[in-house]
C-alpha cells in the first residue's frame, strides 16, 4: 500500500468525529451524511479555522442539503447523454470519462452530488469506453473526471491513459482533479513520472478559496508542472465561500503564483441539495469586473453557466456593451464609459 492510501484511511467520515474535534455538543448531521457521503482528509480538516468558515462550508454536511426540493439531481442531463456507462458525450469532439466515483473530500456543492461516493455512480469500464471513442474519429479530446480520477491507483490510471494513447484521433487528454487542493499527498513523484509518459496532457484542478493554497498544494502543483503538465483551474462561485471580489482576486493571483492558470469560474449548477450555495449571476459579473483590468489578464477565468438540459456552456459577458449604429459604448475597468468606433 502506498503512503497516500494509508493517509486516506485517516479521513474523517462521520459528523460525530467533528463534534469532538471542534467541541460542539451535538451535530445533528448523521441523516445528511447518510444521504450524501462525507469525507474530509486530515490535510483539508487542518485548514478549518472555525466552525462555519469557507473551508468548513465546503466539506461539512449541512441540514439545508436535505431541504432543497426545487431542483433536479441531474439538471445537465448527463445520464441521458451517456452512450456507455460512465461516458458523457455532449459535444461532438470531446467526451467526459468518469474514471472514479470516489473523492478525497466530498464537496457539499458537488454538481455530481447524485452519485459521488455512492454505489449509484459507476466509473466507465475501460474497454467499453475506449471502443466507443475508437469508433468515433471526431472525438479528439478526452476529459478524465469523476469523482476524482486520481483516487485510482497509478496502475489503473496508467492503463486508461495507455489505452487512450492507442487511439490515433485522441489528440489531447485532460484530467480534472481536486486533489492538489484537498489531498496534495496524492501527487507523488511516481504519479508524475507516469503521467509524463502520456503527453499532451492537461490537468485542471479545482481551488475555491485562497486558504486552500498551502505550501503542500504549491509543492504538488510544482511537481505536476515540472512534469510538463499544463495546469488550469476550475472554481465554482459559492455563496459564503468566494462570492466576494477581494477573495476571488486573492485566489486567482495565488493560483498563478503556484503555476496554475485560471480557466473557468462556474456559476452553480441547479443541482438538488446545493441550493444554499447559489448566488445570483449579477454577483458573478461583479466578481469578474473586479478582476479584468485590476490584475493580470492571466488571472482572469471565463465565467460560464452550464445550461440545463445538456445545452452546453455559455460565457457570461462582463463589461456592459451597447451598440449605437457603428458606435460601441463600453465600460472599462475604472467604470468610465468609452465610445469605440467600430467598422461601419
Ligand atoms: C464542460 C464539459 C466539457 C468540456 O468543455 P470545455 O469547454 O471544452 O472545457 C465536455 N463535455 C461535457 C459534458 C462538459 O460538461
Ligand atoms: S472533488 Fe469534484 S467530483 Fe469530488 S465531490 Fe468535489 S466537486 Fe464533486
Amino acid at each position: 500500500m502506498e503512503s497516500w492510501e494509508r493517509e486516506l484511511k485517516q479521513c474523517v467520515t462521520s459528523p460525530e468525529e467533528l463534534s469532538g474535534l471542534f467541541r460542539i455538543d451535538h451535530l445533528p448531521l448523521a441523516e445528511v451524511a447518510g444521504r450524501y457521503p462525507m469525507r474530509i482528509t486530515p490535510h483539508y480538516l487542518g485548514l478549518i479555522r472555525e466552525v462555519g468558515d469557507p473551508i468548513w462550508r465546503q466539506c461539512v454536511p449541512d441540514p439545508e442539503e436535505l431541504s432543497d426540493f426545487s431542483q433536479s439531481p441531474d439538471p445537465l442531463d448527463e445520464e441521458r447523454l451517456s452512450p456507455v456507462p460512465g461516458l458523457i458525450h455532449r459535444y461532438p469532439d470531446r467526451v467526459i470519462w468518469i474514471a472514479s466515483a470516489a473523492c478525497a473530500v466530498y464537496c457539499r456543492f458537488c454538481m455530481r452530488k447524485r452519485g459521488v461516493g455512492c454505489s449509484g455512480m459507476k466509473s466507465a469500464p475501460i474497454e467499453e469506453a475506449a471502443s466507443y471513442i475508437e469508433s468515433r474519429p471526431q472525438i479528439r479530446d478526452v476529459v478524465l473526471s469523476g469523482g476524482d480520477p486520481l483516487l485510482n491507483s497509478d496502475d489503473r490510471i496508467d492503463a486508461i491513459l495507455c489505452r487512450l494513447r492507442k487511439i490515433p484521433h485522441v489528440e489531447i487528454i485532460r484530467v480534472g482533479t481536486r486533489v492538489p487542493a484537498t489531498f496534495p499527498q496524492r501527487i507523488t513523484p511516481r504519479l508524475c513520472r507516469m503521467l509524463k509518459g502520456h503527453h499532451p496532457l492537461f490537468l485542471n484542478t479545482h481551488f475555491n478559496h485562497p486558504a486552500e493554497i498551502t505550501p503542500e498544494a504549491a509543492a504538488a502543483c510544482a511537481r505536476l508542472a515540472d512534469a510538463g503538465i499544463q495546469l488550469g483551474n476550475q472554481t465554482v462561485l459559492l455563496k459564503g465561500v468566494n462570492d466576494d471580489p477581494q477573495v476571488m482576486r486573492e485566489l486567482m493571483r495565488g493560483l498563478l503564483a503556484i503555476r496554475v492558470r485560471p480557466y473557468y469560474l462556474h456559476q452553480m449548477d441547479l443541482v438538488k441539495g446545493t441550493a444554499h450555495f447559489r448566488t445570483p449571476v449579477s454577483r458573478g459579473i461583479e466578481v469578474m469586473e473586479a478582476l479584468r483590468g485590476h490584475t493580470s489578464g492571466l488571472a482572469v477565468p471565463h465565467y460560464v453557466i452550464d445550461l440545463p438540459g445538456g445545452k452546453g456552456k455559455v460565457e457570461v459577458p462582463a463589461g456592459q456593451v451597447l451598440r449605437d449604429g457603428s458606435l460601441l459604448h463600453v465600460r472599462n475597468y475604472l467604470g468610465e464609459e468609452i465610445v469605440y468606433q467600430d467598422l461601419a
